[in-house]
C-alpha cells in the first residue's frame, strides 16, 4: 500500500468492463491514482470512477479510440497534467471479430489488428518515453493463449495477439537498460462480455478442456497485474504470464 504523498499514477485502457475494469479497481485499492480509457459507454465508465474513487483513488477516464495515436497522446498527456508522471500503463482495450479466414472480411482483419496491436502500440508508444527520462516505470500488456497457440476461426485476434507478445519481448529488451520492465499477461477464458458472446453449449466444452474446470474471473487477472506492476516483480521482464486455469500446457 502507497502512502498519500508517494501515490503512483496508473493508466489503464479499456476500463469500462471486463478484465481492464478489475484492473483499475484493483491498482486503486492498490493504492495508485489511475487514469482509463474506454470506448463508448460512459455510464459503466462513471460506474468505475465511483468504484475506484471510494478506495481514495484520484481518478480520471476519457472517451478514447486506441486506434488512434493521436487520441491516445492527448489521454497520456492529460493524464500527466491532471495526475502526474505515469508510473505503469496496463494495455487492455481488445476486440474480437471472428470467423474462419475464408470468411473474414478486410475489415474485420483491419479492426482487430488496429485496435488490439495498434493500440498496445501507440500506448506503449505515447508512455514510454517519460518513463525512459524518469528511469523508472512498467508496462504489461494484455495477450491471450490465442497468441501463444492460435484459435481456429481467430487468425485475425490471434495475430494482434502473437503481435503484442513479439513487441512486449522486444520493447522490454530495448528499455530494460533504462529500469522499465515489460510483461505480457496471456488469459486464457475469462468471463466478460467478450465471452459471453459463446453459446451455452461452447463454454461447457471449453470449460471440460480447463484443468482447472471453470472459466476464470476478470479480477484472477488483475491479480496478476497487480502483482506486475509492483516492485515485488522487480526482476521480472520480457515474460507471458498465462492465467489460463492450466489451459495452455
Ligand atoms: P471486454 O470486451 O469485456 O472489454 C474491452 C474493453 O476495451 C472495454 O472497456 C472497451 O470499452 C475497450 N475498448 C474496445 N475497443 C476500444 C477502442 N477502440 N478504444 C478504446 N477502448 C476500447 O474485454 P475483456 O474480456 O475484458 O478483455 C480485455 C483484454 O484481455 C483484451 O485485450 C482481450 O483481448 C484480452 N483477453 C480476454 C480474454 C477473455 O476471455 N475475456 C482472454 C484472453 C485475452
Amino acid at each position: 500500500m502507497m502512502s498519500a504523498e508517494n501515490r503512483r499514477v496508473a493508466l489503464v485502457t479499456g476500463g469500462s468492463r471486463g478484465i481492464g475494469r478489475s484492473v483499475v479497481t484493483r491498482l486503486a485499492a492498490d493504492g495508485y491514482d489511475v487514469a482509463f480509457c474506454y470506448q463508448s459507454n460512459r455510464e459503466a465508465a462513471d460506474q468505475v470512477v465511483k468504484e475506484a474513487g471510494a478506495a481514495g483513488a484520484a481518478v480520471l477516464a476519457q472517451q478514447v479510440d486506441v486506434s488512434s495515436q493521436a487520441e491516445v497522446q492527448a489521454f497520456v498527456r492529460a493524464t500527466e497534467k491532471e495526475l502526474g508522471p505515469v508510473h505503469a500503463v496496463v494495455s487492455s482495450a481488445g476486440i474480437v471479430r471472428d470467423n474462419p479466414l475464408i470468411m473474414l472480411t478486410e475489415d474485420a482483419w483491419q479492426d482487430v489488428l488496429r485496435v488490439n496491436l495498434d493500440g498496445t502500440y501507440n500506448v506503449c508508444r505515447a508512455a514510454v518515453f517519460a518513463m525512459m527520462k524518469r528511469r523508472a516505470g512498467t508496462l504489461v500488456t494484455l495477450s491471450s493463449v490465442a497468441g501463444v497457440h492460435g484459435n481456429a476461426t481467430q487468425t485475425n485476434y490471434s495475430a494482434s495477439k502473437a503481435g503484442i507478445i513479439g513487441f512486449s519481448k522486444a520493447l522490454a529488451k530495448e528499455v530494460g537498460p533504462r529500469g522499465i520492465r515489460v510483461n505480457s499477461v496471456a488469459p486464457g477464458f475469462i468471463d466478460t462480455d467478450m465471452t459471453s458472446q459463446l453459446s451455452e453449449d461452447v463454454g461447457a466444452r471449453m470449460a471440460d478442456r480447463i484443468p482447472l474446470g471453470r472459466f476464470g474471473r476478470p479480477e484472477e487477472v488483475a491479480d496478476t497485474v497487480s502483482f506486475l506492476v509492483s516492485d515485488r516483480a522487480s526482476y521480472i521482464t520480457g515474460q507471458v504470464f498465462g492465467v489460463d486455469g492450466g489451459l495452455v500446457l
